[in-house]
């Protein structure tokens, strides 16, 4: 395996090799793109290579493209994990995958009140989409009737709010029938290049990710197909994947950082840097310039402090907890949010400063440890 110079991912793979352009300008890039240009492979890895020290005139070039499609708007999704655990499929880098043994929670369908209640805390706190989520290769046919009956619940208590279904792999009509109940839009990750995909599951195929995605297409539903980023793929399987997402036309695209659960194949795994998932974020703005590029599971752990920063590319994000680990506060995304001068789609955030410093009881002339 081998090391990009700016970056620990490895570039070494199965996919294309593609010749980075030399002396790229990411703000002439931009410009092109608002344009009309398509961003190519070389482009894309070449932009994806940056140097740590350019970074943020990248990010700066790919904020041009979201201001321009997206304004100063985040849109806020909230996680209900209605079935948690116990899934016969292997993705390796699933906390729920059978036989893991990952300490997460585990239970089963959630009721229908329960379900809606917990969508209401996240509705409460600004969201305008609600993920409705299950663990499992695909629904039953009782399982669309359960998430039917749940979707048009919250439909009829939050009639502003998006519906989406993320059920795993459809089979004929089950998109059809989420649809009549009220359900607007339909998640199923590509997650990785068509490529890297059999180093990262084999009991489903790519093949049946794209079946499932064109179901929900066919059925009128909003698709929303993202990825998961430091799986081990290299850097022309990230741009694979990313112009796969674009083929896909997806109208979100969530950018996931792989978490590394213990007791799953994929624990210990640590590929990413905060400004390498900078760079990740703003390509994808780039590839897909006017699509809800939002920003998922793993953001606390690999942005860190520059999720702020991650902002200026991205216009989504989950609030509150994701499926099997928490999240950052709820109230410290919404200050984030309202700090670095953006607005919540559909919700007023207000502002939450502090009027008086905290008058200082340690370290120096008093008995207490000091800060640092
Ligand atoms: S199908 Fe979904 S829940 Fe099951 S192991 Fe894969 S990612 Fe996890």
């Amino acid at each position: 395996m081998t090391t990009t110079a700016c970056c620990t991912r490895p570039t070494a793979g199965t996919a294309e090799p593609i010749e980075a352009p030399h002396g790229l300008r990411p703000e002439q890039l931009a410009q092109q793109i608002l344009d009309g240009h398509r961003l190519h492979a070389d482009e894309a890895l070449a932009l994806l290579r940056s140097p740590d020290a350019d970074t943020f005139t990248l990010v700066a070039a790919a904020s041009r493209l979201r201001h321009h499609h997206r304004g100063t708007q985040v849109k806020l999704n909230y996680l209900v994990s209605l079935k948690t655990g116990l899934c016969p499929e292997d993705c390796t880098y699933c906390s729920q995958r059978l036989g893991t043994d990952a300490q997460i929670l585990k239970y089963t369908w959630l009721k229908p009140e329960q379900a809606v209640e917990q969508a209401g805390h996240g509705v409460a706190a600004g969201a305008r989409r609600v993920c409705l989520v299950a663990s499992g290769t695909g629904p039953a046919e009782r399982d669309v009737d359960r998430v039917g009956t749940i979707a048009a619940r919250l439909k009829q208590e939050h009639p502003q709010v998006e519906v989406c279904a993320c059920l795993g792999l459809l089979k004929e009509n089950q998109a059809d029938r989420l649809r009549d109940a009220g359900v607007d839009a339909y998640n199923h990750n590509l997650n990785t290049a068509r490529s890297h995909y059999p180093e990262i599951c084999s009991t489903h195929t790519y093949e049946d990710r794209l079946a499932t995605i064109g179901r929900a297409v066919d059925a009128g539903l909003s698709p929303c197909s993202g990825l998961i980023v430091g799986m081990g793929e290299t850097d022309e399987q990230l741009v694979e994947a990313l112009f796969a997402l674009r083929e896909l036309d997806a109208d979100s695209v969530p950018v996931n950082f792989l978490m590394p659960f213990d007791g799953t194949p994929l624990a210990g795994r640590w590929e990413l840097t905060p400004l390498a998932c900078l760079r990740i974020l703003a390509v994808a703005r780039m590839t897909c310039p006017d699509k809800e590029i939002r920003i998922a599971a793993g953001r606390e752990m690999h942005l860190r402090s520059l999720q702020a920063v991650a902002l200026q590319v991205a216009d989504s994000l989950f609030l509150g907890d994701y499926l099997t680990s928490e999240g950052q506060g709820a109230q410290d995304d919404l200050t984030m949010i309202r700090d670095a001068g953006f607005t919540v789609v559909g919700a007023q955030v207000p502002d939450s400063r502090s009027d008086s410093p905290t008058t200082r009881r340690r370290g120096a002339g008093t008995e207490a440890a000091p800060n640092a």
